[in-house]
């Protein structure tokens, strides 16, 4: 189906957030859509960064300098329509616990996604937020989260309070044994993040995760 672009926000140099009509599109929080510019066969997945009850739809890219899609959607223009399907994916919360458990979101850069979504979604959701990124800069739209809910462990410079991945900050953390842990990004992240969460008596039932490349 055809969704016009209302807007696109620069956050960086290369991550955008583009917002579409929403067009009755109906989602649960986490989930995530295929996009990609009419008659152009490539499409690409991306998680919903805005909030279920919200009347637009919006995604937040990185742009992949020698990628396909992602450098194609930021030449993208407010007006023009883009090729959407979906929702697809189960990375999402049960929704007879949400206002019970406590959650711990560990995202990887863009891996904030579906946590922005969760986050505004759901306004009383108990979270603590884990973003690891390369520079203070990717702290996208921070200010979305309350305040002591989000984290930010910057790997390459000097200008956060938590220094170094997102890894080893976790490994500092007490967690309750009964944390639903949700982990988003890449692949690398993902797997070092579960081992050290089934370490600190997490079972494997409570984590969850959701493998962008
Ligand atoms: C379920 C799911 C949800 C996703 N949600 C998002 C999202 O919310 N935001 C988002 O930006 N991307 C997301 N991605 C990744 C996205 O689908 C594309 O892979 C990405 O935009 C690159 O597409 P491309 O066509 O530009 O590059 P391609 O030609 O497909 O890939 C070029 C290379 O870039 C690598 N790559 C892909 N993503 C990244 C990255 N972020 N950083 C570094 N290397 C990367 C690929 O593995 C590949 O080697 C998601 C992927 C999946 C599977």
């Amino acid at each position: 189906m055809l969704h016009k672009i209302q807007s696109i926000r620069n956050l960086t140099d290369s991550t955008y957030i583009i917002r579409l009509d929403r067009n009755n599109f109906d989602f649960r929080a986490g989930q995530y859509l295929s996009l990609g510019i009419p008659n152009d066969i490539n499409m690409r997945e991306y998680s919903i960064y805005s909030g279920v009850n919200e009347p637009f739809l919006e995604v937040l890219i990185k742009e992949i300098k020698q990628g396909d899609v992602s450098v194609l959607l930021k030449k993208a223009h407010p007006g023009q329509a883009l090729h959407v399907s979906g929702p697809y994916g189960f990375f999402t919360l049960p929704d007879p616990d949400v206002h019970e458990k406590k959650f711990l979101f560990l995202a990887s850069g863009t891996g904030i996604s579906p946590f922005h979504s969760f986050v505004k979604s759901y306004p009383s959701l108990d979270y603590k937020i884990i973003h690891g990124i390369r520079y203070k800069s990717e702290s996208y739209e921070k200010e979305s989260y309350s305040a002591g809910n989000y984290f930010a462990a910057v790997s390459q410079d000097n200008k956060a309070k938590i220094k170094g991945r997102l890894t080893e900050y976790l490994k500092t953390l007490t967690l309750e044994p009964s944390t639903l842990c949700y982990l988003c990004g890449n692949v690398d992240m993902i797997h070092d993040a579960y081992e050290i969460l089934q370490s600190k008596g997490i079972p494997v039932d409570q984590i969850h995760s959701e493998v962008y490349f």
